[in-house]
C-alpha cells in the first residue's frame, strides 16, 4: 500500500475494507474507514470505532459524533460533509478496549495514506491515542493541547476525545471548543 503514486484514496478504502493485517479484524463487523469530503481542509483523527461505529460502518455515530457534529457546527460552522473523519485504527477493539500498539502500528499506514491523499491544512486530532500517534510524543492531551503543531505540510490541533468530554463536561467542553475555534482560524489563514 503506497500512500503517493496513483493511488486513490477509493483503492485505499477498497484495501482496507479487506485488511487482516492485526488481530482487530477477527472481531469486527466491518472496518470504519474514514467519511466526509476526499478533499477537506479540515481532518479530525479518533482513536478507533465503538460499538455503533461498527454497525454503522461510519466513524463517530454515537453519543460521541453527537458532541462532535454539535462543536462543529457550533465553532467552526461546518459539518461532517465538509470535513473528514477517520480513526487512528479502523476495526473496533472488542468491549472497546484501547487499542494495543501492534494493532496502532499495523493500522498507521492506512491513516497517513489518508492524510497524505486528502491533504487537509489543519488535522484534529482528538484524544490522546491520535495525538501522541501523529506528534510521535508520549505527552498526554493536556499537555499538548492549546497550541498548533506542524505534522508534513498541515497544522495539527490536538484536543480531547468527545468521549472524555462528555464525562469531564465544564471546562473540557470550553477548552475543546476554544481548540476548534484555534482551528478553524488555521483553516482561514492556510496554507502555509
Ligand atoms: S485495525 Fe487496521 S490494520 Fe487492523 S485489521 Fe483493521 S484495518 Fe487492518
Amino acid at each position: 500500500m503506497a500512500a503517493g503514486g496513483r493511488t486513490t484514496l477509493e483503492q485505499l478504502r477498497t484495501s482496507a475494507l479487506g485488511c487482516t493485517q492485526c488481530a482487530l479484524a477477527e472481531g469486527r463487523t466491518q472496518v470504519v474507514f474514514g467519511v466526509g469530503d476526499d478533499h477537506a481542509d479540515l481532518m479530525f483523527v479518533g482513536e478507533g470505532p465503538g460499538r455503533e461505529e461498527d454497525l454503522a460502518g461510519e466513524p463517530f455515530v454515537g453519543r460521541s459524533g453527537k458532541l462532535l457534529d454539535r462543536l462543529m457546527i457550533e465553532e467552526m460552522g461546518v459539518d461532517r460533509t465538509e470535513c473528514y473523519i477517520a480513526n487512528v485504527v479502523k476495526c473496533r477493539p472488542p468491549n472497546n478496549r484501547n487499542p494495543a500498539p501492534a494493532e496502532i502500528a499495523a493500522c498507521r499506514p492506512y491513516l497517513e495514506a489518508q492524510i497524505a491523499l486528502i491533504a487537509p491544512k489543519v488535522i484534529i486530532t482528538l484524544g490522546n491515542f491520535a495525538t501522541q500517534l501523529l506528534l510521535d510524543t508520549g505527552e498526554g492531551i493536556r499537555r499538548l493541547r492549546g497550541s498548533a503543531y506542524p505534522y508534513e505540510a498541515a497544522r495539527l490541533v490536538p484536543t480531547y476525545h468527545p468521549a472524555y468530554v462528555l464525562r469531564a463536561g465544564g471546562e473540557a467542553m470550553a477548552e475543546m471548543r476554544a481548540d476548534f475555534v484555534r482551528a478553524k482560524k488555521l483553516v482561514a489563514e492556510g496554507p502555509w
